[in-house]
């Protein structure tokens, strides 16, 4: 090869690599210091930052929906409160990592790493992986958290990788690798158990003296007379204040506005809702390909927003401000701002209680009961039996334990600083780029449970919002039978009822590019979402004249019965557009005494399914990732196993190679 060979080499690879990672780059740049929840600081050289900051442990997080960094900030901040560390916590993103072999030796660095899609780092990680994959770092040390999903076949394969690539690097492993997860549902206490083993081995390699004089603030809190102009009032980010120009940019520190035109009930039953929600997307920056994610920014509802106020004793109208005490640290969220705007705007107030949180909090807690509390935090059985098993929410815990009374001695310093801020949900593109190429069409199931013990439902915070939002919009009066109101209006009216923030996240599920290769999609419940999309597709491809050699579409879709049977009556259409190209077979499992579900299908449509395998099908599965997709692949397996011959261990080999090929592809939550 000579020079001018490997010039043009250089730029192809150079060009793939941006053509790959165009959406990272473009947030990369488009990134901007108002974002509500990344750290920053001054200089991005690691070591330089350490220093001037006299820093004397490091955090580096690389997350894609921030959870990573959730847990990457809590354990920064216990470190820093047990044994008064003054500790850097960083994303991995925009930090210079290429002098990490010159920080001391005595200072430990901790790794928190999610795994996305197939086994792979975050998006904004790309820089950080190649960086591990030839560093030199023999005086390191370090401890590794991951946070994945074990339904994934390539559960935790990120932290995996750091670890090994660290290992391969010369550097020294402090405690075990720590692995989440969030299939189990057991990430909190999986991380609990982790973080407690790393704090003893941690004594092992540096010197550290437990302090553990309480809650200690990390920022410097000021208490305003008056609002202004530029005080947020539920502003997702600075342009959205009056008097500012609103960038036309859509990423994950800036999500858009976008209206919703039309939204609608899908089930027919009473007690169980499903919306479909279109968010148009004409003149907007925000793109997106069939297949790909859409989340949606959610705030609290009326109730819980009272609910926690009255249980902290909060005055809603108070003003603060947040400043860090050092350079490197940011305000979690947008300030100034109000306690009544930041609880039910940017605080995640609603989901389970962790432990951690009431032992946080243990310090303030009524003093009759303050000794239980302790206990019961530091207690992983009584607390699941007492708290978690319960499906309590903050407020619901602390007045259950309290029986009623105020936790009025709680800084509001410490609450800002111990819970979780709010993210976006995501969902699965039910609508076609080609199709549809100005709408984001979404498909979410409402998540309301009954829950006896409280008296009031188990409510999801973002699918209540969307049902909020369409029944306002077609009828606002219907609105009263909701388990809770939303102030769907907005900060400052920006939402206008009718409206929310979203960014989309691009997802590898995707249908073939070759229209011939047939397809085998397998999605019960509103995993038949991206599934719409993908048949919406080709049904744009059929009328655009593409349809000479259109592969076969099998749909394996799964439902309760008629009543929530979605988009019923879209399929027929589609089938009769597709002339024949298109099946669905559907699994009632609710209409016989003997329940029907989409593995079951399978198997009984075995001979059609394996023949579109061997004429080399696709398979997509969307959906449950606790128990469906498992049993999907099960049943795949014995399939092959039949087919070819051999054992259910080679033919789950073949289904792995096929993931790893992208010819199994999942998209499961
Ligand atoms: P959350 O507030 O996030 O609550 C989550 C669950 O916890 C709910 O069941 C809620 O009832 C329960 N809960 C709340 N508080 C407590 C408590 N204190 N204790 C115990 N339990 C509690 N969903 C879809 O419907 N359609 C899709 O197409 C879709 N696609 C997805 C694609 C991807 C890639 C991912 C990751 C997820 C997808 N989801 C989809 C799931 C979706 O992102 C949300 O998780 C779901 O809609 C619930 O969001 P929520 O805000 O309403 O509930």
């Amino acid at each position: 090869m000579n020079s001018t060979d490997l010039m043009i080499l250089a730029v192809i690879l150079l060009a793939v690599l941006i053509y790959v990672k165009l959406d990272t780059l473009k947030e990369l740049f488009s990134s901007n210091d108002s974002d509500i929840s990344v750290a920053n600081g001054g200089s991005n050289d690691i070591v330089q930052l350490m220093r001037d900051n006299d820093k004397s442990y490091l955090v580096l997080f690389a997350s894609q929906t921030g959870t990573a960094e959730d847990y990457a900030k809590r354990f920064a901040k216990e470190l820093k409160s047990k044994f008064n560390l003054n500790v850097l916590c960083k994303d991995v993103e925009n930090t210079d990592l290429e002098n990490l072999h010159e920080l001391p030796s005595d200072i430990v660095v901790s790794f928190f790493v999610s795994t996305y899609g197939e086994g792979d780092f975050p998006d904004g990680a790309v820089m950080f992986e190649q960086y591990l994959n030839s560093a030199q770092l023999p005086d390191l040390k370090f401890t590794v958290f991951g946070l994945g999903n074990n339904t994934y076949e390539f559960f935790n394969m990120a932290a995996k990788k750091t670890l090994k690539m660290l290992l391969a690097a010369g550097a020294t492993l402090i405690g075990e690798l720590g692995e989440g997860d969030d299939g189990k549902g057991t990430t909190e206490e999986d991380y609990l158990s982790w973080k407690e083993a790393i704090f003893d081995s941690l004594h092992e390699h540096i010197n550290l003296s437990e302090t553990n004089n309480g809650f200690k603030s990390s920022f410097n809190f000021t208490y305003l007379d008056s609002i202004d102009d530029n005080a947020y009032l539920g502003e997702l980010t600075e342009d959205y204040l009056p008097h500012h120009e609103v960038k036309n940019v859509a990423n994950i520190k800036h999500p858009l506005i976008t209206k919703i035109t039309a939204s609608k009930e899908l089930f027919k039953s009473v007690g169980r809702n499903c919306i479909h929600t279109e968010f148009d997307i004409s003149g907007s920056s925000i793109k997106y390909e069939t297949g790909d994610h859409v989340a949606v920014w959610p705030f609290n509802a009326n109730e819980k927003v009272e609910q926690f106020m009255s249980t902290f004793g909060l005055d809603p109208k108070k003003i603060f401000n947040m400043t860090p005490s050092d350079s490197t640290m940011k305000a979690p969220f947008p300030c100034p701002t109000t306690i009544e705007t930041a609880v039910r705007y940017y605080l995640e107030i609603t989901g389970p209680v962790s432990r951690e949180t009431l032992s946080v909090l243990s310090e303030f807690a009524p003093n009759n009961i303050k000794q239980y509390v302790i206990n019961l935090s530091k207690d992983k059985e009584g607390f699941a039996k007492e708290i978690t098993a319960k499906k309590f929410n903050l407020a619901d815990a602390l007045l259950f334990l309290s029986q009623g009374e105020p936790w009025s001695q709680v800084p509001w310093e410490c609450l800002v600083e111990t819970l979780p801020i709010i993210t976006p949900r995501y969902y699965s593109i039910s609508s076609s780029s080609n199709a549809d190429p100005t709408k984001i069409h979404v498909t979410s199931i409402v998540e309301n449970s009954p829950n006896d013990l409280t008296g009031s439902p188990t409510l999801g915070v973002t699918t209540n919002l969307l049902r909020n939002v369409s029944l306002h919009m077609n009828s606002p009066e219907s609105t009263k039978i909701l388990p809770v109101q939303y102030d769907i209006m907005g900060p400052r009216n920006l939402y206008g009822g009718n409206s929310l923030p979203i960014h989309v996240r691009h997802s590898a599920f995707k249908l073939p590019t070759d229209i011939s290769v047939p397809v085998i999609l397998i999605g019960p419940g509103t995993g038949v979402a991206p599934f719409r999309g993908f048949v919406r597709d080709r049904v744009h491809s059929v009328t655009s004249g593409e349809n000479a050699n259109m592969g076969k579409i099998m749909l394996f879709y799964g439902c309760r019965d008629e009543n929530d049977y979605l988009y019923e009556e879209e399929w027929p259409q589609y089938s009769t557009q597709l002339d024949g190209k298109f099946e669905m077979i559907v699994a009632f499992s609710r209409i016989s005494d003997k329940k029907c579900y989409v593995q079951h299908k399978l198997k009984e449509r075995q001979n059609d399914v394996l023949a579109l395998l061997n004429q080399g099908a696709n398979v997509y599965v969307c959906g449950d990732a606790a128990r469906m997709a498992k049993d999907v692949q099960h049943a795949i397996c014995e399939m092959i196993a039949q087919d070819k011959g051999v054992s259910i261990e080679d033919a789950s080999e073949i289904v792995k190679a096929m993931k790893v090929n992208g010819k199994y592809q999942e998209d499961v939550w």
